[in-house]
This record gives structure tokens, C-alpha cells and sequence, in this order.
């Protein structure tokens, strides 16, 4: 390790198509996220970049206009939505032309209608398959057009189920409301069944876009260990966790063995920044990243070099704390690291 000098790559390198999630990567409310335009731009100068969003309320276009609005060049087909992914689903459930329940709004139906299905609201139509995503509107009628429609499971001949995405909540302009996974529920509760799921974590979405994209090499970024990242691995793609969103420190060093990044960033102007590589001691107590050094003696998780950088520092406890496979509730971890930032 000492003396040698390779040159140091940046998360971009090697990469062809960069799939960005929106909600903590792009913007946060109704503002964008520091630094995450001028990146984004940047990257799409040399790269493709596509969105994905798990939001099945919005069409493509409406996201595309949004993002555009921001200051990003992006167009409707450059957006990967999960009523998207779950149309895909559903052409691998139902015939061509069969009319299908739909539970949910505009960017559902409009995808259904697009795939060549014929939309329907209710169960008396005999359906061949119900989907499922969130819309403001979806109200207890649709949920009962839903429930009488799939009282049967596939086993007793019952159709197919399909739902958007299962994300508990949603972020709205006042605050955190329900999302498409409550909603799922209250029909789980009356019918005993679960969906099949297209959004992340679910690789659907993520075969979705490395298809359209024609991805060969792609760099999934997002906020989320549990949907972005967890889906990404299970779909074989290197990920960005950045850390201007739902998770933080505390999370990606407490991060699962199916839930961890390939890289850590702090703002999205690291895509464009040498990423240090991870060594570790021979007996592998230590991890270095870029002269920042952190250890596991005992119970304890120890900084042992500053570094030039706290971000390294985080990069160092992560590598050290999940190559030890010792889960976080048993080591004692410096609020330092844990409050990174
Ligand atoms: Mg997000």
C-alpha cells in the first residue's frame, strides 16, 4: 500500500448511464438540493442520467417539467416511474387488451391505457388483474372495488395483484402523509393476499430503467438504504448512498449486509471528486481511507487519524464496522461519527 500510486477514480468512472432517485437526491419539499443541479448537469454533459421515482401520482412529464423548473435538462422518457415498472408486471400477468381494475390516479391510468389494456373501476367488470398506486383521491370505494375483486388468491383461481410501490408514506407540500404501502395494506387487511411490487426495493423498476437506458455499466444514486440501496444491490447495480436525504451517518454505519453503498457521499459535487480507496491493517482491526484511520479494539470503535477530510472518516468506520460482521447495537461508536456532518 505505501509508496504505490494508482490513480484515484471517481464514482462516474467506467460509468454509462448515472439512474438518479429525486425525493433527498434532487430535492427536498419544494427546493433543490445544494449542489445537486450543477452536478447532475455536469455528469449529463459525458453521461446519460435518468430519474426514478417510486411516486406513481405524477407522469413522467409532470416529474420532467418539475425537474426541468429546477434547472436540469430532462425530458418525459428520461423518467422512470413505477406505474411504469408495474405495467410491465402486469403485461407478464394479463392478455393484451384485457380490462384491468385500476386503483389509483392520472400517471396509473395513463400507463395502463398506453400498454394497451382497457381501464376499469369496478370488480363487476370481471378484471384480470388489479393495480395499485397512490393517488390524493383513492378513497374507501376503490379500495372495496379492490378488495371484492381479489377475495380469491392466485391459488383458488383468484387474478393477479400488482402494486406501484409500498412506500408507507409520502411526502406532501404540508408535511408526511400516508403513502401507496398503507393503502396496500387496508386491502391486504381485507383480503389476506400481498402484491406482487414493482418499485424499489423491487428490482422491477430497476430492470425498467437499465432497459430503457440500455444501461451496461449504470450508477444507481439515492437517499434511501432501504429502497434505493437494498434495491440496487438486489439488482446488481453499484450505488451512491448521499447523505442529503432520509438517511444519515448513523444509518449507513448501523447499515445491513444487503442495504450498504458502494460509495458514501456527502453532496453530489463528490461524483465529480476522487473517491480514496479502503485499506485495512493485516489483521483487519483498522480501516484507512485517505489517511483516515478508524479501529475496533474490543467493544470499541476508535479514531486513530484524523484525515483531511470527516467524510473519510465516516468511509473508514463503515469499512471497518461491516468488515468486522458485528452488528452496531454491540459496539461502542464516538457520537463524533454517528452525528457526521
Ligand atoms: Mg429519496
Amino acid at each position: 500500500m505505501f509508496g504505490r500510486k494508482t490513480k484515484a477514480v471517481t464514482p462516474l468512472d467506467g460509468v454509462d448511464v448515472v439512474l438518479a432517485d429525486l425525493d433527498g437526491v434532487v430535492y427536498t419539499g419544494p427546493a433543490a438540493i445544494p449542489f445537486a443541479i450543477d452536478s447532475l448537469n455536469r455528469a449529463a454533459e459525458s453521461i446519460r442520467v435518468g430519474y426514478i421515482t417510486n411516486n406513481a401520482s405524477r407522469t413522467d412529464q409532470s416529474v420532467a417539467d418539475h425537474l426541468t423548473e429546477l434547472g436540469l435538462t430532462v425530458a418525459a422518457t428520461d423518467v422512470v416511474t413505477s406505474p411504469q415498472a408495474a405495467v410491465r408486471l402486469l403485461a407478464e400477468q394479463a392478455a393484451p387488451g384485457s380490462s384491468i381494475l385500476v386503483v389509483g390516479g392520472d400517471g396509473l391510468v395513463d400507463e395502463v391505457q398506453k400498454a394497451g389494456f382497457v381501464v376499469t373501476r369496478s370488480a363487476l367488470d370481471d378484471p384480470a388483474a388489479v393495480i395499485q398506486g397512490f393517488a390524493p383521491e383513492v378513497g374507501w370505494t376503490e379500495l372495496a372495488e379492490a378488495s371484492f375483486a381479489l377475495a380469491s388468491d392466485v391459488e383458488g383461481g383468484g387474478i393477479p395483484w400488482i402494486a406501484t410501490n409500498t412506500d408507507w408514506t409520502i411526502p406532501v407540500a404540508r408535511g408526511i402523509a400516508p403513502g401507496n404501502g398503507t393503502l396496500v395494506s387496508a386491502v391486504h387487511s381485507a383480503v389476506g393476499r400481498l402484491p406482487i411490487v414493482a418499485g424499489k426495493p423491487e428490482i422491477a423498476i430497476f430492470t425498467e430503467a437499465v432497459n430503457r437506458f440500455q444501461a451496461r455499466h449504470a450508477l444507481f444514486v439515492g437517499d434511501r438504504l432501504d429502497t434505493d440501496i437494498l434495491g440496487s444491490n438486489r439488482a446488481g447495480i453499484p450505488s451512491v448512498l448521499v447523505l442529503t436525504g432520509v438517511d444519515k451517518a448513523k444509518h449507513v454505519l448501523a447499515a445491513d449486509a444487503d442495504s450498504r453503498p458502494t460509495f458514501i457521499l456527502g453532496d453530489l459535487r463528490e461524483l465529480h471528486e476522487p473517491y480514496p480507496e479502503t485499506s485495512f491493517s493485516r489483521d483487519r482491526t483498522t480501516a484507512t481511507v485517505a489517511g483516515a484511520a478508524v479501529r475496533i479494539r474490543g467493544n470499541d470503535v476508535e479514531i486513530t487519524a484524523e484525515g483531511d477530510g470527516a467524510i473519510n472518516l465516516l468511509r473508514a468506520a463503515c469499512a471497518i464496522i461491516w468488515a468486522s460482521g458485528r452488528p452496531i447495537y454491540g459496539l461502542k461508536v464516538p457520537e463524533r461519527l454517528t452525528l457526521w456532518r
